[in-house]
């Protein structure tokens, strides 16, 4: 019997059983595997840590897109960094007022393997309002002179190319690069294991934008359940400017809708203190 094991941090270690293994690669950057598990559909994983399950990926990326698109007025230009997989891009192109959506990812092997063996969130990579452009998002940002409504910052953890999309410098071009409008949000981690993380986040974003506050989803694949991620805008606020009316006329969600809105925006206490 096979197992895939994700090893978090030294201190914990969750198991996937695998069925077959699909692609596995080294690119320049990290390395990147794609297996077709027992329980959870197929899985990629990248440097060992798991990105996307088949199984529950909707909960992520429907939560990571809907959030800032639903309380934006109109959102048309998106951007997406990191997201090679796909699942984001494929959220974001529900909403019919956007034009275009730009994914920017650092790793080539990352678009292909999904496009390949993980069809169900790669296929949105073909769509044709989709532009997919290889390379680092932090010098895309710094150097591009085109403007976008809502940025969504879906990367790895803060270490490796994934680095600086966690710095003070790259959020201050992300303001930049935002309309008047602007929202943007970022996966921020675990709260249980790397509350630092999001405090590190949070530090950044209150001195540049308006409004900044983590939100919170939880799902099946990633260690301890809980995930963070972080909002903030030019004014826009999370909650009260929800445009509940576009969110609830979504098609086909399985987790996302305008009450898990608002209840993703409910923090407990540990995390609100540790952020004061
Ligand atoms: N949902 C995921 C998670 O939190 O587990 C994130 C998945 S997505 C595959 C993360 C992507 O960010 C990776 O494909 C990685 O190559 C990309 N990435 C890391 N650093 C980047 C950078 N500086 N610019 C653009 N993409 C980057």
């Amino acid at each position: 019997m096979k197992w895939v094991d994700e090893v978090y941090k030294g201190v914990l270690r969750t198991g996937f059983r695998v069925r077959s293994r699909l692609f596995k690669g080294r690119s320049p950057f990290q390395k990147v595997e794609v297996v077709e598990t027992a329980g959870h559909g197929r899985l990629l994983l990248i440097d060992g840590m798991t990105m996307v399950s088949d199984r529950d990926e909707f909960v992520y990326h429907e939560t990571i897109a809907h959030v800032p698109l639903c309380v934006h007025p109109k959102p048309r230009r998106v951007l997406v960094i990191g997201g090679g997989d796909g699942g984001s891009v494929r959220e974001v192109l529900k909403h019919r007022s956007v034009s275009s959506c730009t994914l920017v990812e650092i790793d080539a092997m990352v678009v292909s393997a999904s496009r390949k063996f993980l069809p169900g969130t790669g296929a949105a990579l073909s769509d044709k309002r989709c532009r997919v452009l290889i390379q680092d998002g932090v010098r895309f940002v710094r150097q591009t002179p085109e403007r976008f409504d809502v940025v969504i910052v879906d990367s790895t953890e803060p270490f490796g190319p994934a680095r600086a999309l966690f710095g003070p410098s790259f959020y201050k071009d992300v303001r930049r690069v935002l309309t008047e409008d602007g929202i943007v949000v970022s996966q921020a981690g675990s709260p249980f294991y790397e509350i630092g993380t999001i405090r590190n986040l949070m530090s950044i974003l209150r001195p540049v934008f308006r409004v900044a506050c983590p939100f919170l989803l939880t799902n099946m694949t990633y260690p301890g359940g809980l995930w963070a991620f972080t909002y903030a805008s030019k004014g826009l606020h999370p909650v009260r400017d929800l445009k509940a009316g576009r969110a609830r006329a979504l098609k086909g969600l399985s987790w996302y809708s305008p009450e898990m809105h608002q209840a993703a925006f409910a923090v407990p206490p540990f995390l609100k203190r540790s952020l004061r």
